[in-house]
């Protein structure tokens, strides 16, 4: 189990700093791509398709495109009008599967409502499925073979490992079963041996399955959801959620599902928000993009 470090107030949770882990991971993905460029003449490429102007995925696809330039990759952007029919973005899907350049694909979710996203993602070439979304990874992950893993459950995993390098026989909670965080999540932490819970919204007395919980991920989608006194003493928390609420003079703020300064009186270690699981979703994608670029070559890089 995890021991909070004491203090004069109790128990107070080690504070996992995703910027600074995420930053070291984007580091060694950066030497590998230099490694791959020098050895092989190879440059991975990532794709980054955004149909339409939603301000949020406008965001996200800005700071990929910094991480991919910082890390020594070649970026593709596509960006589609918000009119883009299914039938434009399948042709677009066919010509980066074909592009030697292009070791990676991702079409930023969610797609306009004429846009079947299921088709979309099933027309992608699951060797450049950087997002892990493709039904042969989704497949593959949970039969435990080698696949792209969805980045932002593949980044909780690695926090958490930063803390307890071995997860085996902790009881596990997810709460939430989405395709992009918890169910892969759930699938992850299965293939490190832990027993995992897997909660969501018709779930009963959910406070007392977190209470037994050595380790809680929050994939949820509201704010501060989950309690300090949800928290098993010295617990693993990993907060995935991204909340924007009313802060003080008018001013929003962005905050996890779980409501940080209770939680971190009782966990062991924590992850905040901002600065946890979202920068290490970006740098997950760029080792993603690193990893497809070398099964698409036949080489090997050292991160891997
Ligand atoms: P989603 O809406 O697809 O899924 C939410 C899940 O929470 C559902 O499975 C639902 O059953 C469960 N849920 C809802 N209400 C509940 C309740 N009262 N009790 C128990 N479970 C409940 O959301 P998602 O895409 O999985 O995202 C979850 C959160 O994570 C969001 O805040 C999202 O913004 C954030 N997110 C962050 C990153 C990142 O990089 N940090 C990436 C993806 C998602």
């Amino acid at each position: 189990m995890v021991v909070g470090r004491k203090n004069g107030r109790g128990m107070t949770a080690t504070i996992i700093d995703g910027k600074s882990i995420a930053a070291e991971l984007r580091g060694k993905v950066a030497a590998d791509v230099a490694r791959l460029k020098r050895d092989h003449g190879l440059t991975p490429g990532l794709a980054v398709v955004l149909v339409g102007q939603n301000p949020a995925s406008e965001v996200y696809v800005r700071s990929k495109a910094k991480a991919l330039v910082e890390a020594g990759m070649a970026p593709f952007d596509h960006k589609l009008p918000e009119s883009t029919g299914e039938a434009e973005l399948l042709a677009l899907i066919d010509r980066l599967n074909a592009d030697k350049a292009v070791s990676g694909i991702l079409v930023q979710l969610p797609l306009p409502p004429q846009i079947d996203a299921q088709k979309v993602i099933a027309a992608i070439d699951p060797m450049k499925d950087v997002d892990g979304f493709h039904p042969v990874n989704v497949g593959r992950l949970s039969l435990g073979l080698p696949s792209l893993v969805p980045c932002t459950p593949y980044g909780c995993v690695m926090l958490a490992k930063t803390v307890k390098p071995s997860l085996a026989g902790l009881d596990a909670l997810v709460i939430g079963r989405s395709n992009i965080v918890g169910k892969p999540v759930a699938q992850l932490l299965l293939a490190e041996n832990a027993t995992v819970t897997v909660a969501h919204s018709k779930t009963r007395d959910l406070a007392a399955l977190a209470r037994r919980a050595d380790l809680l991920i929050a994939a949820i989608g509201k704010a501060e959801f989950v309690r300090g006194d949800w928290i098993k003493p010295g617990a693993i928390v990993i907060d995935v959620g991204i909340n924007r609420i009313d802060g003080e003079g008018g001013k929003s703020r962005i905050v996890g599902d779980v409501a940080f300064g209770e939680a971190a009186r009782v966990a062991g270690a924590i992850t905040p928000v901002p600065g946890g699981v979202g920068p290490m979703t970006i740098a997950c994608l760029m080792l993603n993009t690193l990893r497809a670029a070398c099964a698409l070559n036949g080489v090997k890089a050292a991160s891997l």
